[in-house]
């Protein structure tokens, strides 16, 4: 009997569109990416760098990072500088190997290194996803809070 009145009446299709209404004016849970970005909350993104009071970057070269990365994705080259400390000549992270553990963060006893919140690493060439010790300088500029 209930399935003659529903095929009748076309209960369940009204049913359905009263569903639909009630969802048509509540706040989106959505956001329009690329346009729009969400809130992030204690994410690990794209690396930065912290740099003192003359802009330099705070890194010693100390490799500690590198070494304790089980991506091995950092590259660290390094010279002598005249008082015999480390000069970092090249600083580079594959973020395509990447998986953001955050080892390096913890691991760097400068406070140089960390995790932005930035997550939008998409590009269309592998060499692209290769970062430097300017990029992440740079980077330090897009964290909240700097
Ligand atoms: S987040 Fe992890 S995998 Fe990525 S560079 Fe740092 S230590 Fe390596
Ligand atoms: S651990 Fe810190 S100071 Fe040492 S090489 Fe890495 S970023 Fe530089």
């Amino acid at each position: 009997m209930k399935n003659i009145f529903d095929t009748i009446f076309f209960t369940e299709i009204f049913q359905g569109l009263g569903v639909t209404l009630k969802h048509m004016f509540k706040k989106p849970v959505t956001v329009k990416y690329p346009y729009e970005e969400s809130p992030i909350y204690k994410f690990r993104g794209i690396h930065y760098m912290n740099v003192d009071e003359r802009g330099v970057s705070k890194c010693v070269g100390c490799y500690l990072c590198e070494k304790v990365c089980p991506a091995e994705c950092i590259h660290i080259e390094t010279d002598a500088g005249p008082n015999g400390e480390r000069l970092v000549r090249k600083f580079e992270i594959d973020l395509s190997r990447c998986i953001y553990c955050g080892f390096c963060e913890e691991a760097c006893p400068k406070d140089a290194i960390h995790m932005s919140d930035r997550y939008d690493t998409v590009d269309s060439t592998r060499d692209n996803y290769i970062i430097n010790m300017r990029y992440m300088v740079e980077n330090r500029k897009n964290v909240k809070g700097e």
